[in-house]
C-alpha cells in the first residue's frame, strides 16, 4: 500500500465516464504531475480525492484511511489541501491575514502533515514583501502563490493543485515550478499537480502520468513522455513535436 492510492475508480456524469477505472498510486513526499488533454477527468479527479464529487466505483486511501465515504469537511481535516483553478484569496484582507485564516480554524483540523511556520510560507511563496498589502493589490501570480500559501497553512497530508499557472506570464509559470519544487523539497510534502503547460511540466521535472479518455495512459519521466508517439498522438492527432 502506498501513502495514497487510488482503486478502480470509476465517476459517471450519464453516458460518460469522466473518470473511469482510474489506478494510481502516490508514495509520501512525493512530487508528482497529471496530465491530458482538456476534458479528460484531471479536475474530475480532484473532485473525487477532495471529497467535492463521490466516485460511482472505486475506493481512495489516504494514510490508511477511506476517504470516499467521507464529506468534503471531513476530508479536508484528513489533511487533502485543494486549490482550484480560479484563487479564491479574500481581497480585503492583508497577505498575513488570508494565511492566518486557516490556522484559526486548524483546531478542527486533524491533519498531520507537514507544517511551516507563517515565516517559512510567506518566503516559500515569495509573499514576504507583501505581507501587509491587500489580497486585493496582488497581481495575478501573487493571487495564485496566496492561495497555495493558505493551503500550506493547514498543514496538508497531501496538497493538489489544479492548473496552479493559469492565466500566468511565463515568468510567473516558471516561479511556480520552483516554488512546488521547493514545497515538496523543504518539507518532503506530497504534492500532485495538474497541469496543461508543457513548459512547467519541463521544469519541475517530477514523475508524470497520462490521462486520456478518464483512465491513466502512461507513466514516466519528462523525456520517456515526450518521445512517446501515443501521447503525442493524443496531444496533436498526429506524431509530432510535444512542444507544438
Ligand atoms: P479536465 O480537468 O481534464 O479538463 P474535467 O474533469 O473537468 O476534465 O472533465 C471531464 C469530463 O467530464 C468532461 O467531458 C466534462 O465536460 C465532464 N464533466 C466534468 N464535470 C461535470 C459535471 N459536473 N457535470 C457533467 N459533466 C461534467
Ligand atoms: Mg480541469
Amino acid at each position: 500500500m502506498s501513502f495514497l492510492d487510488i482503486i478502480s475508480l470509476t465517476r459517471r456524469f450519464g453516458g460518460l465516464k469522466a473518470v473511469d477505472n482510474l489506478n494510481l498510486s502516490i508514495e509520501e513526499g512525493s512530487l508528482t504531475a497529471i496530465i491530458g488533454p482538456n476534458g479528460c477527468g484531471k479536475s474530475t479527479l480532484f473532485n473525487l480525492i477532495c471529497g467535492a464529487l463521490k466516485p460511482d466505483i472505486g475506493t481512495i486511501i489516504l494514510d490508511g484511511v477511506h476517504l470516499e465515504n467521507m464529506t468534503a469537511t471531513e476530508i479536508a481535516r484528513h489533511g487533502v489541501g485543494r486549490k482550484f483553478q480560479v484563487p479564491s484569496i479574500f481581497d480585503d484582507l492583508t497577505v498575513m491575514q488570508n494565511i492566518h485564516l486557516p490556522t484559526l480554524r486548524k483546531s478542527r483540523f486533524a491533519s498531520e502533515g507537514p507544517s511551516w511556520t507563517v515565516q517559512q510560507i510567506l518566503e516559500l511563496t515569495k509573499l514576504a514583501h507583501r505581507k501587509y498589502d491587500l489580497g486585493s493589490e496582488l497581481s495575478h501570480g501573487e493571487k495564485q502563490w496566496l492561495e497555495i500559501a493558505m493551503i500550506l497553512s493547514q498543514s496538508p497530508r497531501v496538497i493538489l493543485l489544479d492548473e496552479p499557472t493559469a492565466g500566468m506570464s511565463l515568468s510567473e509559470t516558471e516561479q511556480t515550478a520552483d516554488l512546488i519544487k521547493s514545497i515538496n523539497a523543504n518539507n518532503n510534502a506530497t504534492v500532485l499537480v495538474i497541469e496543461h503547460d508543457i513548459g512547467f511540466i519541463e521544469r519541475l521535472n517530477c514523475p508524470l502520468h497520462v490521462m486520456s479518455s478518464g483512465t491513466l495512459l502512461k507513466s514516466g519521466n519528462f523525456l520517456e513522455i515526450r518521445q512517446d508517439t501515443e501521447v503525442q498522438e493524443l496531444y496533436f492527432g498526429k506524431a509530432g513535436d510535444f512542444h507544438a
